[in-house]
C-alpha cells in the first residue's frame, strides 16, 4: 500500500499557548491570535479527516525538530526567500509527525489538505476550514511518491512504523 508523510505543524498544535502560534510573524501582542480563529489544537480534527476517509495510521509521534532538521525537511525550498522563516517556524514547537497508508493517500491526502495558501483552499479542506495565512497553514503533506519516501525516512525509523 501507498504511504505518505503528514505533519501537524506547530501552529496546529497547542494553539493559543504562546506567541509562536499567532497568525502573523511578529505579533507583539496576543490579541493578533484572532487571525487563527479556532483556538484549539487541530490534531484530532486532522486525524479524524484522514480516518474518516478510510486511511490507516501506521506511525505517529510528537517532536520538536531542530532548525537544521526542519531545513532538511524543506530542502527543496532552500532558495526561496521564506526558507529561513519557514525552517525557524517548523522548529518553534511541537510537531505531530504521522505516516498514513492507503490507496491514493499521497494525492488524496493533498486534496484533504487543500491549497498551500489557505485563502485559496476550498472550504471543506483542512486549510480551507482551519487556517488563514500561508505562513501558518497548520499541516504538511508529501507532494509525491519520491518525497513521501524521503520524508518518511527522514522522520521515522522503520521500527516506528507498523
Ligand atoms: P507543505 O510542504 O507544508 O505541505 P505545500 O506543499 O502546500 O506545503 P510548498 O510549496 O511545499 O507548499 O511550501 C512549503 C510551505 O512553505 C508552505 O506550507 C507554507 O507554509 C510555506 N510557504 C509557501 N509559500 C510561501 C510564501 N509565499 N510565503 C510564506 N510561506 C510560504
Ligand atoms: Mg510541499
Amino acid at each position: 500500500f501507498e504511504r505518505t508523510f503528514i505533519a501537524v505543524k506547530p501552529d496546529g498544535v497547542q494553539r493559543g499557548l504562546s506567541h509562536r502560534n499567532c497568525g502573523v510573524m511578529r505579533c507583539g501582542n496576543h490579541s493578533t491570535t484572532i487571525l487563527q480563529p479556532p483556538m484549539r489544537d487541530a490534531i484530532s480534527e486532522i486525524i479524524s479527516r484522514f480516518e474518516r476517509k478510510g486511511y490507516k495510521l501506521v506511525g505517529i509521534k510528537v517532536v520538536v525538530p531542530t532548525k537544521e532538521f526542519a531545513g532538511k525537511h524543506y530542502h527543496a525550498l532552500k532558495d526561496k526567500p521564506f526558507f529561513n522563516g519557514l525552517s525557524e517556524f517548523l522548529s518553534s514547537g511541537p510537531v505531530v509527525a504521522m505516516v498514513w497508508e492507503g490507496e491514493g493517500v499521497i494525492t488524496y491526502g493533498r486534496k484533504l489538505i487543500g491549497a498551500t495558501d489557505p485563502q485559496k483552499s476550498e472550504p471543506g479542506t483542512i486549510r480551507g476550514d482551519l487556517a488563514v495565512v500561508v505562513g501558518r497553514n497548520i499541516i504538511h503533506g508529501s507532494d509525491g511518491p519520491e518525497t513521501a519516501k524521503d520524508e518518511i525516512n527522514l522522520w521515522f525509523k522503520p521500527e516506528e512504523l507498523v
